[in-house]
């Protein structure tokens, strides 16, 4: 009797994924990974508690070693989980059983500079920080910067922000056009190199926030900006919170265009002063400040926001005057995540990113501060203030009590973001940590469209499966 052949819909998990893999080895080579250490790497992001092992990695060199895994997986209904510097913070590249991690941090090259057009066209795995230090000779630059070393393509997935949003954008506004593998092993582009178009559905801007879970990107044409002609930075110290988020709220309603204003509550500054060095400031709550632009410009919105930060009991101005300082300003807000780890170095950090609009952030974080005093945790808070967007950092016992007491927090702190027309992430993305509030958020009707694209873009459920949609209804016309 022959061997019966063995199919995707007979064969059991591990025997479609021992066919993938036989499959891959003779393209992939040494470029499929079993080691255990390079497994346990890729089986969970910062931050949230989960972590599951891949049965195995890939590093993927090119785009068509994208494509090669992906049709393999979809004709073993094996699920693949694009990993780029593996920074993000709600679970999102835990892999589910039985599948593969797929790394794309060996594509850094960058594919085209068009310096008078100002874009680009970049490989998904270069990090934002590399591709800054590339450019560096044309006067240029990309501004987008989450505080970790992230890929391009990552960014992209979780549509990411930074510091610098509330002056350029999100990955939403910085994305020209992408070249996406689908999940079939197909390969698309979209988008183009144009700063506007009317042509078609937007495509570009449905993969980029898709979180992986409608094809992965190899490809990305981003804007870049002029280096301006000249920067300053300072910061504001505040005896009440209540005054610098007030402050933060009338420069951006009188239309200041500022860089970056950032806050930190004074729990936030403590940790920052201790991890970063910050001696000369005052454990009390801070807004940092840049403002760009020709002298004149940055004089005009220098004065402007000193009156405002003034009117609101603001304690004075200091500034970071050499390009160290500002460095060093920044760094040690990029490390507020890390400051805050520091204050008790066992335990577990779990992020809050809720977003309202601007007039209703007093009253959010306001809210948010007896939240915490009543939870009795320590929880600083921080951030993109100019956004309406900020960040709680619940310090937890990494133990299942001590995460269920930070989730009650995250809850509560979500229910009120969206009782005042928010989000619950302004762009860490959902994940799986989001993944209860997206029906509240969003409402059913919206959600079964989001299932019924899933659906006809990935049949069988490979990509991701169990991240940004919770199950639910599926439109059908
Ligand atoms: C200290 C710290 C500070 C942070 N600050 C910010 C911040 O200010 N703003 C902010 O937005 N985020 C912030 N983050 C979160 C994180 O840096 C971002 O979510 C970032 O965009 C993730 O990029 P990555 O390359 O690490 O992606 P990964 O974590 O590797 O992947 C993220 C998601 O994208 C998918 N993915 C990765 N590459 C691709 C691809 N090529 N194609 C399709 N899908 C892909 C993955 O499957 C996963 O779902 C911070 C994180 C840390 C640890």
């Amino acid at each position: 009797m022959p061997e019966p052949v063995m199919t995707a819909s007979s064969a059991s998990a591990p025997d479609r994924l021992q066919a993938v893999l036989k499959a891959l080895q003779p393209v992939m080579g040494e470029r499929i990974s079993t080691a255990p250490s390079v497994r346990e790497e890729h089986s969970h992001g910062e931050a949230m508690n989960a972590s599951n092992l891949p049965e195995a990695v890939v590093f993927a060199e090119s785009t068509q070693d994208v494509a090669t895994v992906l049709r393999h997986c979809h004709e073993w209904r094996v699920p693949v989980v694009a990993f780029g510097a593996g920074t993000s913070v709600e679970g999102h590249v835990v892999p589910p059983e039985q599948a593969i991690s797929l790394d794309l941090s060996r594509m850094t090259g960058i594919v085209d500079l068009n310096a008078e057009d100002l874009d680009c066209r970049v490989q998904a795995g270069i990090t934002r920080q590399t591709l800054n230090v590339e450019i560096r000779d044309t006067g240029l630059f990309f501004p987008v910067d989450p505080g970790g070393e992230a890929t391009i393509g990552g960014m992209c997935a979780t549509r990411a922000s930074g510091t610098a949003a509330v002056r350029y954008g999100t990955m939403k506004e910085n994305v020209l056009g992408l070249t996406v593998v689908l999940a079939t092993g197909e390969i698309i582009r979209t988008g183009g190199r144009v700063r506007k178009s009317s042509t078609g559905y937007d495509l570009t801007s449905l993969f980029v926030g898709s979180e992986g879970t409608l094809g992965i990107i190899t490809e990305v044409q981003l804007r870049l900006h002029g280096r301006p002609d000249s920067v300053s930075a300072a910061i504001c110290q505040f005896e009440s919170l209540h005054d610098a988020i007030q402050t933060a709220m009338e420069i951006i309603q009188c239309g200041i265009p500022i860089t970056r204003v950032e806050l930190m509550d004074s729990v936030q500054m403590a940790a920052s002063i201790q991890y970063s060095g910050l001696n000369e400031y005052q454990p009390l709550t801070t807004l940092f400040f840049e403002f760009t632009g020709s002298p004149a410009a940055v004089r005009e919105q220098v004065e402007t926001t000193e009156a405002i930060a003034s009117g609101n009991n603001g304690l004075g101005f200091a500034w970071a005057e050499s390009p160290e300082d500002r460095t060093r300003l920044w760094k040690a807000r990029h490390d507020a995540y890390w400051a805050a780890k520091a204050i008790v170095p066992d335990a577990r950090v779990i992020s809050t990113d809720c977003i309202v609009p601007i007039s209703r952030l007093g009253e959010l974080i306001e809210g948010v501060h007896r939240d915490i005093e009543a939870s009795g945790l320590r929880a600083p808070l921080l951030g993109h203030v100019g956004d309406g967007n900020f960040h709680t950092l619940i310090i937890t016992d990494d133990t299942p009590e001590g995460h269920q007491q930070a989730l009650d927090l995250d809850r509560k702190i979500v229910a009120r973001a969206l009782s005042l027309n928010g989000s619950c992430s302004g762009e860490h993305g959902v994940g799986m940590g989001k993944l209860e509030f997206l029906e509240t958020e969003h409402g059913p009707g919206s959600l079964s469209v989001m299932r019924a694209l899933k659906n006809t873009m990935d049949p069988h459920h490979i990509l991701n499966p169990g991240k940004l949609l919770p199950p639910g209804a599926v439109y059908t016309g």
